[in-house]
């Protein structure tokens, strides 16, 4: 690119180049003699010192442009460089005006040396790093409100998770205590409803026949409420230390507890291998308990058949318990898991609605998820995880 002629940078002297940098490098740039003096400096610092000509500056000291608390660090910089003859390398300053404003620089000094070695004074860079400094600052105060809010919040929510935990707390000991304490006036009503059936069936006329066959109907239906609304409650109060048992062997303790409505029924129940887990073992077996009780209540025409299995699933067990029976609309699928929801009439099939809700905090209690899959008419499986014992920790 160069053209004939042109002068070829070696050709200018170094007071040449010397005065290209002074004129038109951005940075502050000044060299100043033993005490501390301007003797040069470059056309940028002149202008921030407000000076139209950079040789105004000459013989004034940082005394003269800025004030005596910026002034005085700058000096004693400068002499410690004179006397130890050591540099000053990207120091971050303030530099307070006597406007009252403040900016910062990031400053390089390093001694002046004349031809013998000899130190003269000090040559010294600065680069504004106002802007820069005020986004870090910024970014610091935006971090600083984030944390809080998230502290605040933290605090929040714990303090809301306390309050819920103490009054499911509250509530877990009502329901307890309602349930134990209704069980004997309960029983009462039942049994001398059933000694009304028994002495008095056919004595009376036809309406209090069936007043009483109501009344014996509803006595028992209540208990059977109370007692799944106990074992409910229980869950929380009295579940046993989880341990190493066999799923296989809390399976078969089901199965051998349903044996009538299986026999009743001809239920055809399958089991395949189920993993060693760590559980409660009375409340893994009233899962399966509950899951195959349903499995067969809710049959169709066909004659049941159920199929229990496990699968190892990233780092936990995956158990399905899979009917052919009458299948839930996906509409139900989480609904069910909740107190009291039945989908039929008490009529066509028996229950309380507990059975699915005692699953699912059997299943959390184990740190699980419970969950089914289903269509009307194709049948239902219902799935829960457990997590898989670490091999290490054993
Ligand atoms: P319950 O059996 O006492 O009604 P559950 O909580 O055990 O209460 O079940 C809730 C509802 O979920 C049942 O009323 C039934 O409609 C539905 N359900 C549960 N298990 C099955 C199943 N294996 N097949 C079809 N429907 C089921």
């Amino acid at each position: 690119m160069a053209s004939k002629g042109a002068s070829r940078p070696e050709t200018a002297t170094d007071q040449e180049l010397l005065e290209v940098f002074l004129q038109h490098i951005p940075d502050d740039i000044y060299f100043k003699d033993r005490d501390s003096r301007f003797v040069r400096i470059s056309r940028a610092l002149a202008t921030r010192f407000g000076l139209s000509d950079p040789a105004d500056a000459v013989g004034k000291s940082d005394f003269d442009m800025f004030t005596a608390e910026h002034a005085e660090q700058a000096f004693a910089d400068e002499q410690e460089i004179i006397r130890t003859g050591r540099p000053v390398v990207a120091k971050e300053e303030k530099e307070t005006w006597p406007d009252g404003h403040e900016t910062w620089a990031s400053t390089t000094k390093v001694p002046l040396r004349d031809r013998l070695g000899k130190i003269v004074g000090t040559v010294g860079i600065s680069r504004d790093v106002t802007e820069r400094r005020r986004a870090q600052h910024e970014l610091h105060e935006y971090k600083k409100h984030l944390e809080e809010l998230v502290a605040a919040r933290t605090a929040e929510l714990t303090r809301a998770n306390n309050a819920l935990a103490s009054s499911n707390a509250e509530l877990e000991k009502f329901a307890y205590v309602a349930s134990h304490d209704l069980q004997e006036p309960l029983r009462m009503v039942a049994s001398y409803t059933q000694l009304l059936a028994r002495r008095y069936q056919g004595k009376l006329d036809a309406d209090a026949d069936e007043f009483i066959a109501f009344a014996v109907d509803g006595a028992s239906r209540m208990q059977q409420l109370i007692q799944d609304l106990l074992s409910y409650s229980r869950l929380a109060t009295q579940g046993q230390q989880l341990e190493l048992i066999e799923s296989q062997v809390a399976c078969n303790t089901a199965v051998m507890d349903l044996r009538l409505s299986i026999e009743d029924s001809g239920a055809v129940v399958n089991i395949g291998t189920l993993p060693t887990v760590r559980a409660d073992p009375a409340q893994l077996a009233q899962l399966f308990l509950n899951l195959i009780g349903n499995a067969i209540k809710y049959r169709n025409e066909h004659t049941p058949e159920i199929q229990v299995a496990a699968r190892a699933e990233s780092g936990r067990w995956v158990f399905s318990v899979q009917d052919n029976g009458i299948g839930i609309d996906s509409r139900y699928h989480s609904r069910i898991f909740e107190m009291f929801q039945r989908l039929h009439p008490r009529e066509k099939y028996s229950g309380t609605g507990i059975g699915l809700a005692i699953c699912k905090k059997i299943v959390d209690r184990h740190g699980g998820r419970i969950w089914v899959e289903s269509r009307p008419g194709h049948g239902s499986t219902f799935l829960f995880t457990i997590p898989q014992i670490e091999r290490t920790a054993e």
